[in-house]
């Protein structure tokens, strides 16, 4: 009867190379993020407290199935692939993927155009994936994205494949002037929370859990403060 009163924790894993979703801001160790906001208020609406672990992004499934964190919120796409090891929550976020190239680079203006070409990513990644499937290309993977944008910039790769809110955030925040987006969004794809598949309980909690900040514009007031913008 002694810990009736012990706070319920929620260990969540994310990896924080993925700004706006999760990162640390330049000097500070405090984790945050559109996802890292998102993540403590849907715990906290189960009763829980939210501690956030930052881990590899491939090593973030890895830790949910040895028990070491209980759910994965790290920008994480809902695949068919992931879905046969994990269970994903409904989607909370729209994303896709796009293609950064240097500022000066006029010869790649399409997925099409990375054919041969040099490409990083992050490892583990739907981008990676994505680049993995380009004709002749020679796909390097880092453990963040900033490796993959540092690799751009000094001059290593032809063009990062990575997630186009992060690629924005890169070109718009970071100060980054010699670079740019180009093409089309590939791949239309959305984020889930994930938690294991014997935690079916949790899912719906969850589950319910968005829905409610969706009801009482908690989830809006996340969105704004992190995107400029309403949903
Ligand atoms: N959304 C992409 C994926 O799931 C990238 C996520 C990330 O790098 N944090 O693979």
């Amino acid at each position: 009867a002694a810990d009736t009163n012990k706070a319920k924790v929620l260990k969540i894993g994310a990896e924080m190379t993925f700004p706006p979703f999760e990162f640390q801001e330049e000097g500070s160790k405090e984790y945050v993020g559109f996802d890292m906001d998102l993540a403590k208020a849907v715990a906290k609406q189960m009763g829980y407290t939210a501690e956030i672990q930052n881990i590899g992004f491939d090593g973030l499934i890895p830790a949910l199935e040895a028990g070491n964190i209980d759910m994965i919120v790290s920008g994480m796409s809902i695949t068919e692939e992931r879905s046969k090891k994990i269970a994903f929550s409904k989607p909370y976020y729209k994303s896709g993927l796009s293609i950064v190239v240097k500022g000066d680079n006029n010869s790649i203006t399409s997925f099409k155009d990375l054919e041969g070409k040099r490409i990083a990513v992050q490892i583990g990644t739907t981008g990676a994936e994505e680049a993995r499937k380009i004709k002749d290309a020679k796909v390097r993977e880092y453990n963040s994205n900033s490796e993959a944008y540092m690799e751009l910039k000094a001059g290593g790769v032809d063009a990062v494949v990575n997630d186009l809110p992060v690629n924005e955030y890169y070109l718009t925040k970071s100060g980054e002037k010699n670079a740019k987006i180009v093409g089309d969004i590939v791949n239309a794809e959305e984020y889930g929370m994930a938690v294991t598949k014997k935690n079916t309980e949790l899912v719906e909690k969850v589950n319910k859990a968005i829905d409610e900040l969706k009801k009482n514009g908690e989830y809006e007031k996340i969105y704004v403060k992190w995107f400029g913008k309403k949903p």
